[in-house]
Parts: C-alpha cells; structure tokens; sequence
C-alpha cells in the first residue's frame, strides 16, 4: 500500500531529514586521508543523538542479512557500491568514498546518501561522482504531480546510460515515512508513461547507485552486507529523500 503523507507529516519528515543532512555534513568534514571508518560513524552517531534522532541503519536486520547492521552509517569504498561496514579501514588517498545515512525524528524517517573523494582526485572519478548527483537531480526535476514513477526512472537511467556507466542490478528507490522503506519501489531506469502515478503527499527516496565501466553486476561480501561491483570498478552512491507536491518537488533531506 503506498501511503500519503498530509503536509503535517511531511514537515516533520523535513525535519528528520535535516538532521540526516547534519550528519552527512558533519561526516563529510571530518573525511579525510588515514581517519578510520569508525570514527567517521562515531561523527554522525554524534549528530544523530544530540538532535535528540535515532539511527535508522544501525541494528537494521532485513530477511537477508545474516546479521543485523553493526554502524550509523554505511561507508562504501571504491569498488563496493553499497552497505559498506564502517570498521578499522583507514581512508587513503584518492578513495572514493559513499556515505549513506538514516534517521528517525519523532517517529519519521529520513534518508540520503552522498559520495566524494579524499585527497587526490582522479579525473575518472570525479565525473563518476558528478554523474551520479546529476542523475539524482534530473530524477528530482521529474517528480512532478501528475508524472508517473517511471518518468522519475527513465529521467535517472538516461543520464546514467547516457554517459555509459552501469547501474547497481536489483536496487533502486523506494518509499519513506515511518518505516526507512516502504512502497513503492523506485526503479533506477523506468519506461515513461508507466507505473504509478505521482500525487501530492507522496515521499519517496530516489538513489541512483552507478558502477563506472558499464556492467550492472555485483557480489556480496562474505560480511553479508558490502556490495561490490563485479567487474571491480568503482561505484558511486547519491540519494535524497523528497516529496511531491503541488509547488513540485521538495527535498527533504537538503542542508
Ligand atoms: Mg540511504
Ligand atoms: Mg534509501
């Protein structure tokens, strides 16, 4: 059932979505050359705890996973795509690294995702990265009343496949409210003019998860939890939470 939220609701979504904002910011500042992926999550349970929020990932347990998630935050390095664990691992120079983060705010849900690169860029990387936010916003710019999902996803896949790159095979979007996921599944290449159509009080969060070298395939950590491009190229992850609205699009987890 896809369930609509009444303005009251969503302006309390935007308010879980600031503190995910924070705490992407917050995480984002601290990256840096030889700091660990645990500190990093130590930053954003920081964040998620003095708003007075919960983190959505951490003890996070689906049919799936063998156990359940054991961070605020999932770090995805380089060729893993996403739900990386963050444990003892050091960043290193020219990483390209992928946070995504979720928290509850008085009961709703808020969950965004974003991807950069300490130290050294390589060029390669920087149009991965850039592509990827590109997609998430020309996803955002077609999530207007009266669109259909798959408008969202053919405006996503067109960039992606556009610019020869792959995309994470089996993931996409999905509905957010009182629950991290809910219906409906947002795919990541839709056909226009199909699926369900948008209407105001719909929140969902659109995730564009790009593998560099055009194959969609990956494997799963013997963790259970880290996806790894196949082919061991890079990856990079952006997301936002938004709502649609009669003014358009509204992003909920914006700084
Ligand atoms: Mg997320
Ligand atoms: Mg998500």
């Amino acid at each position: 059932m896809i369930e609509l939220k009444t303005p009251r609701e969503i302006a309390l979504l935007r308010e879980a979505g600031r503190v995910v904002a924070s705490a992407l910011a917050a995480v984002r500042a601290h990256a840096a050359v030889g700091v660990s992926l645990r500190e990093l999550d130590r930053e954003a349970a920081k964040v998620i705890k003095g708003a007075g929020a919960k983190p959505a990932f951490l003890n996070y347990h689906p049919s799936w996973a063998p156990v359940p998630f054991p961070g605020v935050i999932c770090v995805s390095i380089n060729d893993a795509v996403v739900h990386g664990i963050p444990d003892k691992t050091r960043l290193a120079d020219g990483d390209l690294v992928s946070i995504d983060c979720g928290a509850f705010l008085q009961g709703w849900c808020g969950d965004a995702a974003i991807s950069f690169i300490v130290g050294q860029p390589d060029p390669e990387d920087v149009a991965l990265i850039d592509a990827t936010d590109a997609a998430l916003q020309r996803g955002i710019a077609a999530a207007l009343v009266g669109h259909r999902l798959g408008d969202v996803g053919h405006a996503i896949g067109d960039v992606v496949r556009g610019a020869g790159y792959g995309l994470l095979a089996d993931h996409g979007g999905h509905g957010v409210g009182r629950a991290m996921h809910e219906a409906p599944y947002v795919l990541n290449e839709g056909k226009p003019g199909h699926g369900y159509r948008l209407r105001p009080g719909l929140v969902i969060a659109l995730e564009p998860m790009l593998i560099s070298g055009g194959t969609d395939e990956y494997l799963t950590d013997p963790d259970g939890w880290t996806l790894r491009t196949a082919s061991g190229t890079k990856a990079s992850h952006s997301e936002h939470t938004i709502a649609i609205t009669d003014d358009g699009p509204l992003v909920l987890t914006a700084a």
